[in-house]
């Protein structure tokens, strides 16, 4: 990649890092890459499927029509002083602790190149540099699937700050995310206790109703909650407001509604037994992902192309320093089924600070656990997606090590990379459209007599709730 694109992701991504913003509130990140892309000569849509700061680049005209998937949203919690690995909070309230500044000005890399192909090859095709926002907490490509920003789109493509270079396999759980809201009556806990009637008791009955139902879900499904009212701190007084959030997820849309219409009747019944009222309020859906073994392949093939960036001394010194303050002994555990040579990567993680090899994966549609709502896209257009290693081995995503990381060099080779692995994708697929047949006939034969259903109500919009 030219050094002057190089300058300018970065300047990207280090900018979006400085202003670190909650899901859907990213005003500051996408007016950085919005002005940056329109500079650049994209053409720009923004506020997509009410989103707000969700916005579509666009460049070049005609099929076949590929969409990049960019993020740019922070995490709560996570302030912490750039390239200090230990802990060391900056004051903010947010942090870059999964990477989607880097995520997001690598996928407007992967924009410039792919600009510059159909410029150079006069030929037919359009490339859409997606600002999708709030990932971690929002699902906004599930509200952009939903509203139909990919329908005219021939193949997505994505990545994600990593450990490892690799492309990715696998499939990824469908999730309901909703809040149960108990409304009860305040009285004297001593004086008057029989008036109460306590919707922190409805909560707790809940959870225990939930806990006994984990016997019978299927081991891929997955139940969490977090009580975010437990209706004030005084013991004297009967809790008249409570308030669960539950995150539900199992292997598919349908199992996973299945599974979440079971929470919902317990919580029924725990306003049942304590004469409180309930209210569901929707947060979030996020389906499964389809996978796409014609495009793994495809890209695949790009990465080998392409290479995993060399490092300098002082970026292994670097490394070596935030490796070393997440004390851990590398093992086979630590290494995924999926991995072609088990022994390679198991060895480089013991010799080396920072992936430094290309982890080639066995094609696979195993569902890991865990939800994300590139699922939601990958129902409505071929998907596929890769991993650059954009920080030491060790600590993983959501850490304070990962933020620290977040403006060194070893993060902007990461991006560099990405870019160039999505660009070389999409250049190989431009070549042959017959790939994009392909991938589209797989689609098909793996989504047959389903239908892609939003796990968002269509009457639910993007919404912040604090
Ligand atoms: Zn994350
Ligand atoms: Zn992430």
């Amino acid at each position: 990649m030219k050094k002057e694109y190089e300058e300018k992701l970065a300047a990207v991504a280090k900018g979006v890092w400085d202003h670190p913003e909650a899901g859907f509130l990213e005003f500051e990140s996408s007016r950085i890459h919005v002005d940056f892309l329109r500079s650049e000569g994209f053409e720009i849509e923004e506020n997509v499927a009410d989103t707000v700061t969700g916005y579509v680049a666009k460049y070049g005209s005609g099929h076949p029509v590929i969409a990049l998937l960019g993020e740019f949203d922070a995490l709560y919690g996570l302030g912490q002083k750039a390239d200090v690995a230990e802990y060391a909070p900056d004051g903010c309230e947010m942090g870059h602790g999964c990477g989607h500044h880097l995520l997001g000005a690598g996928v407007i890399g992967a924009g410039l190149l792919i600009r510059d192909y159909l410029k150079e090859h006069q030929c037919s095709g359009t490339v859409l540099v997606c600002g999708c926002p709030a990932e971690e907490s929002g699902s906004g490509k599930a509200y952009m699937a939903r509203d139909g920003v990919f329908n005219d789109t021939d193949i997505a493509l994505a990545w994600h700050p990593g450990l490892l270079h690799q492309v990715g396999t696998g499939s990824s759980q469908s999730c309901i995310q909703t809040y149960f809201r108990f409304h009860g009556i305040a009285s004297h806990a001593a004086g008057s206790p029989q008036a109460g009637r306590s919707a922190l008791d409805a909560v707790e009955l809940m959870d225990v109703g939930v806990n006994y139902l984990r016997e019978h879900m299927e081991s891929t499904d997955r139940v969490h909650y977090a009580i975010t009212n437990s209706g004030g701190k005084s013991p004297n007084v009967v809790q008249a407001e409570a308030e669960v959030k539950y995150l539900i997820r199992s292997t598919s849309n349908p199992k996973c509604l299945a599974l979440y219409e079971r929470v919902c009747n317990i919580a029924r019944g725990a306003a049942l037994m304590t004469g409180t009222t309930m209210e569901i309020v929707f947060d979030e859906g996020l389906s499964n992902t389809i996978v796409n073994f014609t495009l793994e392949k495809v890209m695949q093939e790009a990465f080998r192309e392409v290479g995993v960036p060399e490092y300098t001394e002082e970026e292994l010194a670097y490394a070596k320093k935030f490796r070393d303050s997440w004390p851990h002994e590398f093992t086979m555990d630590n290494v995924g089924e999926h991995v072609k040579d088990k022994r390679a990567l198991l060895k480089n993680m013991q010799e080396s600070p920072i992936c430094s090899i290309l982890v080639e994966n066995e094609c696979s549609d195993v569902c890991h656990m865990g939800s994300t709502d590139v699922g939601d896209v990958s129902w409505v257009v071929p998907t596929e997606s890769l991993g650059t290693a954009c920080y030491s081995y060790g600590a993983g995503a959501h850490s304070r090590q990962w933020v620290a990381q977040g403006k060194s060099s070893i993060a902007m080779k990461g991006i560099y990379t990405a870019a160039e692995v999505l660009a070389r994708t999409a250049e190989k697929l431009l070549e042959d459209t017959a790939l994009i047949e392909e991938a589209k006939e797989e689609f098909k034969d793996r989504t047959a007599g389903m239908k892609y259903e939003c796990l968002i109500p269509a009457d639910v919009k993007p919404h912040v709730i604090s």
